[in-house]
């Protein structure tokens, strides 16, 4: 069977410091091979090994800890940028319940130049403030290599992913789709093209239904993928086929 890629999962942060191998063990018994760890601060190149599964990451500067970022952290992703040719920029983005709305957009502009410098695809965060990407993202598309991107942790309705389909990214599909109240994702995720479509897990948050206020982990992309069959009238090879070739269309295919 097609293994999974958790194309969004922050296993560098300091909740997973005690057991960070037995999750990768977890996560390798559930069929995933691939990890990507997004990027959020500057100066956290943290090092994670895994004979089995393959553990990319990004580099960029998350609008949620905007208060921590620096002019000169540019120059550092800048050089990260230069020292790792196929890293994707994220993760980056705007978030309207984070402080300092104008630093984050000149902070996201900026990203947007290198991803579009660099030829990188990015990894999009977004709170209340998916029409504002959107519309930024659509003035510069031209400029961003074929891939485009991935808006991680998508939520909303078919038109919305409609959209960013249209603009050639992927939407990350995560833990939402495992709650049944979330009926407006769920309907948008179970029809809109199969090859929109990336999953993740977004761990250690957005922990599946029925694990509130637990810590999340790679190994539940498995529960997210659960959910998607229900939602898809496609077969689960198919499903994984196509997620797999998707994750690497973001990502880079796996012998790079
Ligand atoms: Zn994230």
């Amino acid at each position: 069977m097609t293994p999974l890629f958790d194309t969004h999962c922050h296993l560098d942060f300091d909740d997973f410091a005690a057991d960070r191998v037995a999750v990768l063990e977890r996560a390798e018994a559930a069929g995933i091979t691939r990890i990507m760890v997004p990027g959020t601060h500057a100066h956290s190149a943290l090092k994670i090994e895994s004979n089995t599964i393959r553990v990319q990451r990004s580099f960029g500067l998350h609008p949620y800890f905007i208060e921590a970022h620096q002019q000169s952290h540019i120059d550092w992703l800048e050089a990260q940028l230069d020292q790792h040719p196929t890293a994707p920029v994220g993760e980056i983005g705007l978030d309207a319940t984070c402080s300092d709305y104008d630093l984050q957009c000149k902070l996201f502009e900026a990203h947007l130049a290198l991803a579009a410098r660099y030829q990188r695809c990015v990894i999009l965060h977004h709170r209340k403030t998916q029409p504002d990407l959107l519309m930024r993202i659509k003035q510069v598309r031209d400029q961003l290599p074929d891939c485009g991107g991935v808006l991680h942790a998508f939520s909303g309705s078919y038109e919305q992913a409609k959209q960013w389909y249209e603009l050639g990214f992927k939407l990350g599909v995560g833990g939402t789709i495992t709650y049944s109240r979330a009926q407006k994702t769920r309907a948008a995720i179970g029809s809109i093209a199969l090859d929109a479509l990336v999953l993740e897990t977004d761990a250690p948050d957005m922990p599946v239904a029925g694990q509130q206020g637990q810590r999340n982990e790679p190994a539940q992309v498995v529960t997210v993928l659960q959910s998607l069959l229900d939602l898809r009238e496609e077969d689960e090879a198919i499903i994984r086929r196509q997620l797999w070739q998707s994750s690497c269309q973001l990502f880079g295919s796996a012998n790079d």
